[in-house]
């Protein structure tokens, strides 16, 4: 059964090719995940197929034009009237994404991703929609790139890999930096396989002694001190949810922690 749909609107639908590689090419085979990419210039009238004019006030650069975006949003909504899908707008002066939206997210049967080019979308595509549907204008991060596709491959990848079912042993997804299902998201500890010594470096002892209670309490006094290290606003929000030994752990790292690790 199809857990997901998701419809992408691009004037570059090649750009989002690797979405049919890997875990989530095999979701959509599947049959876990469907996925429809939409060019946006299909939706167009002109000979030229235009997507964008001058912006309005003036400045530099082009807008996105209203008409071809309600022309190919309205489609996608044609394609199931009863229902309702979530839309995301990647763009910089959006909301910051995170592991908790990609979590949220997740529990949504139809997600619509329009993808601006140049200096974005007309914001009456925008607020037009959110009077009929959830929109939700998400930046993946503070800086500029020149699309939304790799934004919306990005927030797709997240999503999908927490829906239920998407990757093999979901355990592996509790223990993840910025996982908010178990004591916090904090940064994941270090991690590694075979060799025991590889060039000097030897693996920590305690990955082999067997016992469980020692391996997970390194692991999370690791997982804590890197944290503190590298995200202190992470370990901040975390605060509440620290025990006396978690402190105690950060307390040594003051002493014992030299650096980023
Ligand atoms: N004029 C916009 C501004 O200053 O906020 C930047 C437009 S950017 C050159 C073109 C498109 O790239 C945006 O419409 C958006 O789709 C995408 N984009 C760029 N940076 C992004 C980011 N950090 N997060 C999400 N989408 C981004």
């Amino acid at each position: 059964m199809t857990e997901m749909r998701i419809d992408v609107v691009s004037i570059f639908p090649s750009y989002l090719a690797p979405l049919g590689l890997s875990l989530l090419g095999r979701a959509r085979a599947d049959g876990l995940v469907e996925l429809n990419i939409h060019d946006l210039r299909d939706f167009t009238h002109d000979r030229h197929r235009t997507v964008d004019d001058t912006p309005y006030g003036g400045g530099a650069g082009m807008v996105m034009m209203p008409e071809p975006w309600g022309a190919a949003l309205d489609h996608i909504l044609a394609s199931d009237p009863d229902a309702t899908p979530t839309m995301v707008v990647p763009t910089p002066s959006g909301t910051r994404f995170t592991q908790a939206d990609a979590e949220r997210l997740a529990g949504r049967p139809w997600l619509v991703f329009g993808c601006g080019r140049y200096e974005g979308i007309d914001q009456r595509v925008i607020d037009h929609y959110a009077r009929r549907m959830s929109v939700e204008e998400v930046s993946i991060g503070d800086y500029v790139l020149n699309g939304g596709e790799v934004a919306a491959m990005v927030i797709i990848e997240a999503v999908a890999r927490v829906i239920p079912g998407f990757v093999g042993n979901p355990e592996s997804l509790s223990e993840e930096s910025h996982s908010t299902r178990t004591g916090g998201p904090l940064l994941e500890y270090p991690i590694y396989t075979k060799p025991p010594t590889w060039r000097g470096l030897d693996v920590p002892d305690v990955l082999f002694s067997g016992h469980h209670a020692n391996v997970s309490r390194w692991r999370r006094d690791e997982a804590l001190r890197r944290t503190a290290s590298r995200r202190p606003d992470l370990l901040a929000a975390a605060a509440g949810e620290l025990s006396d030994r978690d402190r105690q752990a950060l307390g040594e790292s003051d002493h014992g922690c030299t650096g980023p690790r």
